[in-house]
């Protein structure tokens, strides 16, 4: 069976088939993918509207570069897969109309999928694949949760951000260092120079005994250093500000997951997200899980941030495990949904 997948939540187009064997782990035959980052850079965050026209240029080229990659036509797919929420809804419209659309063209269903499971399954496409249960550490812009997911489908959260979320706190603290958006991967960057240690940031519910986060409280505590450095920080000074803001984050990443872990009593973690792709994090979650006797999975980085591979895997997954709900894709089989709000523990097998 082949499973051809749309991305199209925020400001990614993604675009990836994948065959489910009747036995096995599924398989990533193609993915394409194109990131409007550099078009949203100069309003210095995502402006929907931009998102959803520009979906709408990319979308059919990268599906033709999909089924050319994979020596595949558009006839032999058997099910199409798409976002489904939670994101931007016109952005979600552009992925969820094709897909509905070339369902009916093709008679073929259709299965919406949610993004947030799509991140934290995009580590099953890694070599080095996890097994249930385990505990998700899930990073992302617009979501901090750490999860028990006990197989597909199962997804109990155990905490989440009472305010920011982990991808939010680096990109708005980047945006006080003057750095572009998104600010995650520069701010990083900028970091490697810096000492840590040159400045105090709070680590907000550290202590809280509970698997939450807040992140607003840091952002604010970056903006008092900001202002105290004043108009001319040296290139040192920024250095260490994003060292400690990214030490800050880190921090408490770390222990929430532990704590997750040991109430658990789990003893595998799984990381999803675009802040998944940051070194730092991946170092000390490594050490903290090594000490413990926890195995630990991450997806491939180019897999961390929104793709159409994760979305097309978690369909692939739902499929084989016959936990998916499709829509018969038929000329006037009737219209679809988008879900721009969608808690993940809503969406169960
Ligand atoms: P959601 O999935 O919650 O709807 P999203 O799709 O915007 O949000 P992702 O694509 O998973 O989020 O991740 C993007 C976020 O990851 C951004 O906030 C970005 O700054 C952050 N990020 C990416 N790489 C890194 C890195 N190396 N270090 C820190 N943050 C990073
Ligand atoms: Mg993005
Ligand atoms: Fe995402």
């Amino acid at each position: 069976m082949l499973v051809l997948g749309f991305e199209s939540s925020c400001d990614e187009t993604g675009v990836a088939l994948v065959k489910v064997p009747e036995q096995g782990a599924p398989q990533l035959l193609a993915q394409a993918l194109h990131s409007q980052i550099s078009m949203h850079q100069a309003y210095g965050g995502v402006v929907p509207e931009l998102a959803s026209r520009d979906h709408i240029r990319r979308v059919l080229p990268l599906t033709r570069e999909v089924l050319s990659q994979a020596q595949v036509s558009l006839q032999d797919v058997d099910v199409i897969a798409y976002t489904q929420g939670p994101g931007l809804a016109g952005a979600l419209l552009v992925g969820a109309g094709v897909a509905v659309a070339l369902a009916a063209a093709l008679e073929k269903p259709t299965l919406g999928i949610h993004h947030l499971e799509g991140h934290l399954l995009s580590p099953f496409l890694s070599a080095d694949a996890p097994e249930f249960p385990f505990v998700a550490l899930l990073v992302s812009g617009g979501h901090t949760q750490l999860m028990r997911v006990t197989e597909v489908g199962h997804y109990e959260i155990l905490g989440e951000t009472i305010d920011d979320a982990a991808g939010e706190a680096f990109d708005k603290s980047a945006k006080l260092l003057g750095l572009p958006y998104p600010g995650g991967p520069h701010l990083a960057k900028l970091a490697l120079s810096g000492d840590a240690l040159a400045f105090t940031l709070p680590r907000p519910l550290l202590h809280s005994g509970k698997p939450d986060f807040s992140f607003a409280g840091l952002k604010t505590a970056v903006l008092t250093q900001v202002k105290r450095l004043g108009d001319s920080p040296s290139d040192q000074q920024k250095a260490d500000l994003a060292a400690a803001t990214q030490a800050a984050i880190v921090e408490v990443l770390v222990k929430k997951s532990m704590l997750a872990l040991k109430q658990t009593g789990l003893k595998r973690l799984v990381v999803a997200g675009g802040v998944g792709a940051n070194s730092l994090l991946r170092e000390q979650l490594n050490a903290a899980c090594a000490k413990r006797g926890v195995r630990v999975h991450y997806p491939e980085l180019s897999l961390c941030t929104d793709n159409g591979a994760m979305i097309a895997m978690a369909a692939a997954m739902r499929l084989q495990r016959g936990v998916a709900t499709l829509q018969p894709g038929q000329a006037g089989a009737g219209g679809f949904e988008v879900r721009p709000r969608w808690p993940l523990d809503m969406r169960v097998a």
